[in-house]
C-alpha cells in the first residue's frame, strides 16, 4: 500500500514535470505574428516578428506604425504643412534648424549624392513636379521648361551644418523630395525600436524597403524573402534568405505613367530632369534600409555598367538587377550569392 502510494506519488511528479515543462516550452515558444498591411507613405507596411505574448505583439504593432507616422508626418512633400515642405519656404538663403530625424536623412542623401556623383538627388523636386504635371497635361515639358526646372535642382545648394543642425537653400524654388530614402530610414528606427523593447526577430517592410533581425529557432534559414520577377507579378526570380539585413527593390514596373504613350519612370536622372529606362530593376542589400533605398534608387539612375561598378567598390553592399536588354534573367554582384537561394 505504501509502496503503491510512493509510485503514485513518483508518477504524478513526473506527470506534473512533464506538464510543467511543455507548458514552459509553450510560454517561450517564439510565435510568429504579423500586423497585416496598412497604408504608409503612399504604399503598404507590414511588420512581422518572433514573440511568445501575443498581447506584447500588439502594442507593438501600434507603437511601430506610430513611428511610422511620426516620420511620414515630418518627411511628406506633398503635405504643405510638414516640416520638409515648411523648410522649402523659409530656408532660402537662411539657415534653419530642423529635427533630429529630417537632419539625419538629409545628411545621409547628400552623402549619397556625393558618392553617386549626383545621380541620387534630394533636390529633385522641381522636376519631379514638372513632370507629374506633364502626365496631368499629357504632353513632355517644353526645353523652357526643363531648364526653370533644373536651375532649382542640384545637392551642392543644399546646405548643411551638423553642428548646429541648420539647413540652407541657396536658390528659390527648391524643393526636397525624401520619397527614395524616408522609407528605408522609417523601416531602421522601427527595427531599432523593436531591438530595444527586446523583441528577439522581426521583419520590417514598407513598399519593399525591408530590414530583418535575428532569426527563429525553428527557420535556419534566417527571414526568407521572395523577389518577385518584374515582368510577372505571379512568379518569383529567386529568394534570398536573410538575417540582420536589410534589402530594397526599386524598378519601373510598377510605379509609372505614360506621356505621349512612353513610358515615364518615377525615377528621374536629377542631372538631366529625363526619366531613366535602362534597368528594369534593381534589388539592393544592406546593412541598413535607408542604404539600401538610396541606392537601389540610384543604381536605376546610373545604369547597369556604372551602377554595378559602384556596387562591386562598396563593402558590405550587394546588388542584383534585371537589365531591359535580358528582361528574364537576372545579373549579381559576386558577394550576393551567398544571400540567394534558387527559386522553388
Ligand atoms: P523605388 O521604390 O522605385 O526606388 P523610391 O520610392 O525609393 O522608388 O523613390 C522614388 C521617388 O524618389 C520618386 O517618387 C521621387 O519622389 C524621388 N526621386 C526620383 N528620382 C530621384 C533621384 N534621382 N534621386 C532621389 N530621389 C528621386
Ligand atoms: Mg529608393
Amino acid at each position: 500500500m505504501k509502496k503503491d502510494l510512493r509510485r503514485l506519488v513518483q508518477i504524478v511528479l513526473v506527470l506534473f514535470l512533464v506538464i510543467g515543462a511543455l507548458w514552459v516550452n509553450r510560454k517561450n515558444r517564439l510565435m510568429v505574428e504579423n500586423s497585416g498591411y496598412r497604408v504608409i507613405m503612399g504604399t503598404f507596411a507590414q511588420v512581422t516578428i518572433g514573440i511568445r505574448d501575443e498581447a506584447e505583439a500588439r502594442d507593438l504593432f501600434r507603437m511601430a506604425f506610430a513611428e511610422m507616422e511620426r516620420i511620414q508626418k515630418m518627411m511628406n512633400d506633398r503635405d504643405p504643412d510638414s516640416e520638409i515642405s515648411r523648410l522649402s519656404e523659409i530656408a532660402v538663403d537662411k539657415p534653419v534648424e530642423v529635427s533630429p530625424e529630417l537632419f539625419d536623412v538629409l545628411w545621409a542623401s547628400v552623402e549619397t549624392s556625393r558618392l553617386t556623383e549626383g545621380a541620387f538627388d534630394i533636390t529633385v523636386g522641381p522636376e519631379v513636379r514638372l513632370w507629374r504635371r506633364m502626365q496631368q497635361e499629357g504632353r513632355p515639358p517644353t526645353p523652357e521648361e526643363l531648364a526653370a526646372a533644373r536651375s532649382r535642382v542640384g545637392w551642392e545648394k543644399l546646405i548643411l551644418d551638423p553642428e548646429k543642425r541648420t539647413v540652407q537653400l541657396a536658390v528659390e524654388g527648391m524643393h526636397l523630395d525624401v520619397g527614395a530614402i524616408a522609407k528605408g530610414y522609417t523601416v531602421d528606427l522601427v527595427a531599432k525600436a523593436l531591438v530595444d523593447a527586446q523583441v528577439p526577430t522581426g521583419m520590417v517592410d514598407i513598399g519593399g524597403n525591408i530590414r530583418c533581425f535575428g532569426t527563429i529557432p525553428d527557420y535556419p534559414e534566417g527571414w526568407v524573402i521572395g523577389l518577385q520577377d518584374p515582368r510577372n507579378e505571379e512568379e518569383r526570380m529567386a529568394k534570398l534568405s536573410l538575417r540582420d539585413m536589410s534589402v530594397a527593390t526599386s524598378g519601373d514596373y510598377r510605379r509609372f505613367a505614360q506621356v505621349e504613350g512612353q513610358k515615364q519612370s518615377h525615377i528621374l536622372d536629377p542631372r538631366s530632369g529625363q526619366s531613366v529606362r535602362d534597368l528594369i530593376s534593381v534589388t539592393i542589400l544592406a546593412p541598413t534600409a535607408m542604404r539600401a533605398d538610396a541606392l537601389s534608387t540610384a543604381v536605376s539612375v546610373m545604369g547597369f555598367e556604372k551602377g554595378m561598378a559602384l556596387i562591386e567598390s562598396l563593402e558590405d553592399v550587394e546588388a542584383i538587377v534585371v537589365t531591359s536588354e535580358e528582361p528574364g534573367q537576372f545579373i549579381s554582384t559576386v558577394g550576393a550569392d551567398q544571400y540567394i537561394i534558387a527559386p522553388d
